[in-house]
């Protein structure tokens, strides 16, 4: 479980992104933060892998403060995923999904066992795997990106609108696959959206941000729809 406990981000330009935030976030559950654009849903996120610091309040993963853990370590058990796949455009599908793997030092064989295994997992052909991400439509491409985050078998996964970029069909294939995966792999999510339908659809809980950074609601999807 990740407790942010009053947790507040002000940028060096005096911009306040998140304000007052406690929040916990369950372990092997999907948590959706909902809120219109500059809200401050990828500042949250970025918080719990350390990408950013908070300004003041802690964050407590299983208990022990966030500020404790080494950032290379985090970055081991913390897949992260951006919009339209973020993967580096000059390396194979293959080098791609084996990046996390190859930093932290597996040998060529598992990396690329590992590798191969995961593009069957998130529905891809085995011919694209010599591919490079400018060759794959946008839908492939976030395939990949699941798989890159996926690679070192991370307890958690930090998503940030992973499925905005493509069309709506495109979307719903890559909802499915998402939520399979999820009941096989049952991984801390943290899934960042501005699509409430999305949020609903997607998460165990939402937690609904508004514009100046704080907290207006947080619940199961039917709580929210009951109020
Ligand atoms: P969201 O992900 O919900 O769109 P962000 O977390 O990206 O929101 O941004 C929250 C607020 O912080 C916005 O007002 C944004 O302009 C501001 N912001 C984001 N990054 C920076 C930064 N590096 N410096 C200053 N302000 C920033
Ligand atoms: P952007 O500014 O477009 O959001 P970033 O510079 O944050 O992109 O990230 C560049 C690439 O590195 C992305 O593909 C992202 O998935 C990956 N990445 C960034 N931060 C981390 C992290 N802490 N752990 C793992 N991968 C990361």
């Amino acid at each position: 479980m990740i407790e942010f406990e009053s947790v507040s981000k002000r940028y060096r330009d005096g911009t306040s992104a998140v304000v007052d935030l406690s929040l916990t976030i369950p372990s092997d559950k999907i948590t959706v933060i909902v809120g219109p654009s500059g809200c401050g849903k990828t500042t949250t996120l970025r918080m719990i892998n350390r990408m950013l610091e908070p300004t003041s309040g802690r964050i407590l993963w299983d208990g022990a403060p966030l500020r404790s853990k080494r950032k290379t370590a985090l970055r081991r058990q913390m897949g992260y995923v951006i919009q339209s796949g973020g993967l580096f455009p000059h390396r194979t599908v293959l080098e791609n999904i084996g990046t996390v793997p190859g930093l932290i030092g597996w040998d060529r064989a598992k990396t690329r066992k590992r590798s191969l295994q995961l593009l069957s997992d998130v529905g891809l052909e085995r011919k694209l795997a010599n591919r490079y991400p400018a060759q794959l439509s946008g839908g492939q491409q976030q395939r990949v990106g699941v798989a890159r985050a996926l690679a070192a078998d991370p307890m958690v996964m930090l998503m940030d609108e992973p499925f905005s970029a493509v069309d709506p069909v495109v979307r719903a294939e890559l909802h499915e696959l998402f939520l399979g995966l999820q009941r096989e792999l049952s991984k801390t999510i943290v899934l960042i959206t501005h699509d409430i339908d999305e949020a609903i659809k997607l998460g165990d809980q939402v937690a609904i941000l508004r514009i100046g950074g704080k907290l207006a609601q947080v619940g199961t999807p039917q709580q929210l729809l009951d109020e």
